[in-house]
């Protein structure tokens, strides 16, 4: 038994009744706020287009960055990501802990598209409080988390926090107390030759340096992969993509939004038949990969409204329009 098993054997009643409600709550698609030694998370199945959907919702973010996945342990891990030694040595080293490792997905990974926001790689993190450990041993899935706040609000390290923050937006919070770090993870990119840190957080450079036994370079990304330039060529389909459509041309395929098709003649896809923004956004990475893996030489895309989710929607497929190699 190590000390983490320790704790989450020493969990009060009334908190271990928490965790295996939470643990219910996201087997059934619900979001769930749970503490973590950096800030509180706000946890959805990561497998679920859906439910990893209404994480987004939730935040009120305009924009669909890739969230950081957490599992159990280094077995968990593996079966979602592929392993450099140096990644290896990390994760032996400083997990459980407040670092996240980027790693290229295995071709099986169950997480969705969307969690990663397209890309072919996956933050991985495998937290030490013992209510997170404690949450992800019992539920036994993969959790996206990204901090339980509104976004562009302060990070939150209590469970009042989360509450006067997100309210009825989550389904439920497990109050663990105040988290002991109360800083983000440190996030290391390992699917280059060297790894590379993408954001400073609870773990310094030089216990990263002294794992590796080399010196580790900080590359600026201004905490946000997806920025226009940064990494913009991994989410555009091979297709040539065409935005606010109300007629499909000859070649290509049809994306699209509402009860009402444009007539076509190539393989259509439809976000939300319903018109429905939640659905349209679990849809997106899923449905853009299916039309572009069909070889059409375009994709019409519909028009999407503006609004709650559908401004993360456009700024995606905007992106995916955007010129390659930007
Ligand atoms: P957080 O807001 O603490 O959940 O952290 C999410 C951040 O992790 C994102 O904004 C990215 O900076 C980083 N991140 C997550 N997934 C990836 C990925 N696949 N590649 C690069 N960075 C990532
Ligand atoms: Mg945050």
């Amino acid at each position: 038994m190590d000390n983490e098993d320790i704790a989450e054997a020493a969990l009060p009643q009334k908190l271990r009744a928490d965790i295996e409600r939470a643990a219910e709550l996201l087997r059934r698609g619900g979001l769930v706020a749970f503490p973590t030694e950096t800030v509180y998370g706000l946890g959805a199945d990561a497998s679920s287009d859906a439910a990893v959907a209404r994480i987004f919702e939730a935040k009120g973010r305009p924009q669909f960055n890739p969230l950081i996945v957490h599992v159990a342990n280094m077995a968990a891990a593996e079966a979602l990501g592929c392993f450099s030694k140096a990644a290896r040595a990390l994760a032996n080293a400083l997990w459980p802990g407040a670092l996240t490792l980027v790693v290229n997905r295995t071709p099986q990974c169950p997480v969705s598209a969307l969690a990663s926001a397209g890309l072919a790689t996956l933050a991985l993190r495998v937290p030490a409080h013992p209510v997170a450990r404690a949450l992800l041993t019992t539920v036994d899935l993969p959790v996206a988390a990204p901090s339980a706040n509104r976004s562009g609000t302060i990070s939150p390290t209590l469970a009042a926090h989360v509450r006067t923050s997100l309210g009825d937006r989550v389904d439920f919070v497990v109050d663990g107390g105040a988290c002991p770090i109360g800083l983000e993870s440190t996030i290391v990119d390992c699917t280059g030759d060297a790894p590379v840190i993408l954001r400073f957080g609870g773990i310094g450079r030089a216990r990263l340096e002294e794992v590796l036994g080399t010196p580790v370079k900080f590359r600026d990304v201004d905490g946000d992969p997806t920025a226009p330039g940064q990494l913009s060529s991994h989410y555009a389909p091979r297709a040539r993509l065409r935005l606010n459509v109300h007629e499909v041309l000859d070649g290509e395929a049809l994306l699209g939004f509402g009860p009402d098709l444009p007539p076509h003649q190539g393989p259509a896809l439809n976000l939300s038949e319903a018109g429905d923004l939640l659905e349209a956004a679990a849809n997106l990475f899923a449905h853009l990969h299916a039309l572009d893996a069909a070889g059409v030489s375009g994709i019409a895309a519909m028009p999407v409204p503006a609004e709650g989710l559908g401004e993360a929607i456009n700024d995606r497929l905007v992106r995916a329009a955007a010129p390659r190699n930007a």
